[in-house]
């Protein structure tokens, strides 16, 4: 029997507001625990949420970004369940209606563009986080996260395979970050998923019976989880058996993922309106305001990259796909106008030096001018290419003008004839054997020397000046 798998993610996303959701308290990571908790965010008795009203342009943004429809009323709901990092017992969360419905997004993983459509978009709080200390014996409560904005995403069961998953999940992350709306870091939590996958009979129409995969911290684990849930659940039919309806955790180091509670004890939420909030008016006039204010998106910004600058679909794809980098590589254009030169600095170079340290952008101290002029003194022949690669990692830390530093540390190339000339003339003096098997008609013994007078002049000598004298010589 072949089996199709069928999986629809539920995306929370933590916004950048400056406060949180239904509080003046700040909405920032990693301040000591409890630091801002006020009587709102703690569920004191009689304290009342007054709603942030960023956050309604915030989901709106992210709403017309996915072609969903921005609903101009939509209501906060309470989410009824009892967990020790939930002061209030309850959830502020939406329920129906939530501020957007029926987006979709285009993704390609790689088959082609597909179309997967986004049910909703809602607005609801975070719950605190509960630090559990084996040292003390001890569970303690942290609220700083308590009562920040966030926004759930959930897609219609569209998504094919885990790549598929992984892609809309990228796609989702860069639009994020292009609005600003949020940092996307995955591994503080502020762009995290829970994957629902089911498998069926190829051809049938009818839905699978689901399970809920938690615990998927990175793209690369969203993939591997999937993959592995559908094996197994592949397995269990095949032996005559039922999938169950339960949640399930991957646990990374094993890559597989286990069973974490069943239908039987699932929750019964029992929403209900928010009394203590008011319905959320958008109205026409609010939303023409911010959507003059969208910025242009990760697949508009690949098409212009390809039309204005002359790159590869694939280069300009690698490069739009994360707003920093994009924006990196137009300020060093505008500087110096060599777009693919540019272009491969930082996708060589750059990316290398990020990859190797697993760094941010925000880690480089290289400026977008401070790459221009690297850009440049390769192409004047100041240096080479071979020393632009070589103090590159210095330039990523220090930050420093690259052609100072390369006059500093004596790397400018050697242009000086003279000094050229006088290389070339010892290589040839120290290997007498290769000058005559040259003259005797091995010319592919020029690379050879080269070589030498390369590791003589310490890859200083212009190459096109060693060429033209050591033919000159050698004739
Ligand atoms: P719940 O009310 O349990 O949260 P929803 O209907 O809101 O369920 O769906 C949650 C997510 O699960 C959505 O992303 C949806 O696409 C997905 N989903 C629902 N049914 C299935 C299924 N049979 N197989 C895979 N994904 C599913
Ligand atoms: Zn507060
Ligand atoms: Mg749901």
């Amino acid at each position: 029997m072949e089996y199709e798998a069928v999986i629809g993610l539920e995306v929370h996303v933590q916004l950048c507001t400056e406060s949180k959701l239904f509080c003046s308290c700040p909405n920032r990571f990693g301040a000591t625990p409890n630091e801002n908790v006020c009587p709102v965010c703690s569920a004191m008795p009689g304290a009342l949420p007054a709603m942030n009203g960023k956050v309604i342009e915030y989901a709106a943004k992210l709403g017309m970004a996915v072609n969903a429809t921005v609903n101009p009323e939509s209501r906060f709901a309470r989410k009824n369940y009892f967990y020790p990092d939930l002061p209030k017992a309850y959830q502020i969360s939406q329920h129906e209606p939530p501020i957007c419905s029926n987006g979709y997004l285009d993704v390609d993983a790689g088959k082609g563009v597909r179309r997967v459509r986004i049910a909703r978009i809602h607005m609801e709080e975070d719950a605190g986080k509960n630090i559990h200390s084996a040292q003390d014996n001890a569970s303690y409560v942290d609220l700083n996260r308590a009562g920040t904005p966030l926004l759930e995403i959930v897609s219609a069961p569209d998504l094919r395979s885990g790549a598929e998953a992984a892609a809309y999940l990228k796609t989702l992350r860069a639009m994020v970050m292009y609005l600003k709306i949020s940092d996307g870091n995955m591994e503080e939590g502020s762009f995290r998923c829970d994957a629902n996958v089911s498998i069926r009979p190829k051809g049938q129409t009818e839905l699978g019976t689901r399970t809920e995969l938690k615990n998927l911290n990175s793209f690369k684990n969203v993939q591997r989880a999937i993959e592995y849930e559908i094996m197994r659940q592949q397995d269990v039919l095949e032996d005559g058996e039922e999938v169950v309806q339960e949640t399930r955790l991957y646990d990374a180091s094993k890559n597989i993922t286990m069973s974490m509670r069943s239908k039987e004890d699932a929750h019964d939420y029992r929403y209900f309106p928010d009394p203590d909030l008011l319905p959320v008016h958008v109205s026409s006039e609010m939303l023409d305001i911010w959507r003059a204010e969208l910025p242009e998106m990760p697949l508009e910004r690949r098409a212009r990259f390809v039309s204005q600058y002359g790159l590869s679909e694939d280069d300009a794809g690698l490069i739009t796909a994360e707003r920093e980098f994009a924006d990196y590589f137009e300020d060093a254009v505008s500087v110096y106008n060599q777009p693919k030169r540019i272009a491969n600095l930082i996708m060589g170079e750059l990316l290398r030096e990020l990859n190797q340290r697993e760094a941010e952008l925000a880690a480089c101290r290289l400026s977008p001018a401070g790459l221009a002029e690297l850009a440049r003194i390769i192409d004047q022949g100041l240096i080479s290419a071979k020393i632009g690669h070589d103090i590159f990692p210095h330039l990523f830390e220090s930050g420093e003008s690259p052609e100072e530093y390369a006059k500093r540390s004596g790397m400018m190339q050697i242009s000086d004839t003279g000094a050229i000339e006088s290389a070339v003339d010892e290589v040839l003096a120290e290997n007498p054997k290769e000058v005559n098997e040259y003259r005797a008609g091995k010319t592919k013994l020029s690379a050879f020397f080269v070589g030498q007078v390369m590791r003589k002049t310490k890859g200083k000598a212009n190459p096109a000046l060693v060429n033209e004298l050591l033919a000159k010589k050698l004739s």
